[in-house]
């Protein structure tokens, strides 16, 4: 991807709970690169698709409010859906079971992936993280984490961040979700052969972000040479 020196496209995918925004973003910033949680699009369809009393099973309609949907994902994190503030509502349970199987119908994924694609375009580049961004959206980018902790430490950092939520609760939903999203028939949530795998159970986000910092900056340094 980084033909020019300039363009620089860094794909972080993983389970749920891996740590996968907080990383994002730190290495964003530290990048100086624009940050994209592709999952919050994917929770936004469903959100809109619950919202209108539509069966997130029901393809067809599912994958009209998705070409329909004004997205807006703002740099402090909040979630704008049709002109409206949907930052916490995206997040909720009802919103987490559902999303799976919004996530699984082609349509939404080649809508959105597109977004992606134009997202990135637009800025010269950016850090993006989801389950297929090495895979299926960009298999060319610059580089490619696959983020991953145990089950119970994932599901202990979802707990923690949910405090209306118990832990069994938690590790059930990611349990199922995790299921779901690696079994799906269109791009499901797999490693890309050449990405690099960072198990983030006894690592501090720190020592993440820094490790990331100097493998991107290695692959540049090797990018110019050639
Ligand atoms: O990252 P987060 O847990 O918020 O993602 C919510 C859901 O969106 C995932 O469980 C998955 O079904 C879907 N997703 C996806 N592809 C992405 C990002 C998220 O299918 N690139």
């Amino acid at each position: 991807m980084a033909d020019d020196g300039q363009i620089i496209v860094v794909a972080i995918d993983g389970p749920a709970g891996s740590g996968k925004s907080t990383v994002a973003r730190l290495l964003a910033d530290a990048l100086a690169l624009g940050y994209l949680d592709t999952g919050a699009m994917y929770r936004a369809v469903a959100f809109a698709v619950l919202s209108a009393g539509i069966d997130p099973e029901d393809e067809d309609k599912v994958a009209v409010v998705a070409e329909t949907l004004d997205i807006e994902l703002r740099a402090d994190g909040s979630v704008i859906v049709d002109g409206a503030d949907a930052t916490a509502e995206i997040r909720s349970a009802a919103v987490s079971r559902s999303v799976s199987a919004v996530a699984a119908n082609q349509r939404v994924r080649a809508e959105l992936v597109e977004r992606q694609r134009r997202w990135t375009r637009i800025r010269g580049g950016g850090v993006l993280e989801g389950r297929d961004i090495g895979t299926a959206v960009f298999p060319d980018a610059d580089l490619k984490v696959y983020l991953t902790a145990s089950p119970e430490v994932r599901a202990a950092r979802r707990a923690g961040e949910e405090s209306s939520l118990d832990y069994a609760t938690v590790a059930a939903d990611l349990a199922r979700r995790d299921a779901y999203d690696s079994s799906r028939v269109h791009d499901p949530l797999r490693q890309a052969s050449d990405a690099v795998t960072v198990d983030t159970s006894d690592l501090t986000i720190e020592q993440v972000v820094a490790s990331l910092v100097v493998m991107v900056e290695e692959g540049s340094q090797l990018g110019a040479e050639q």
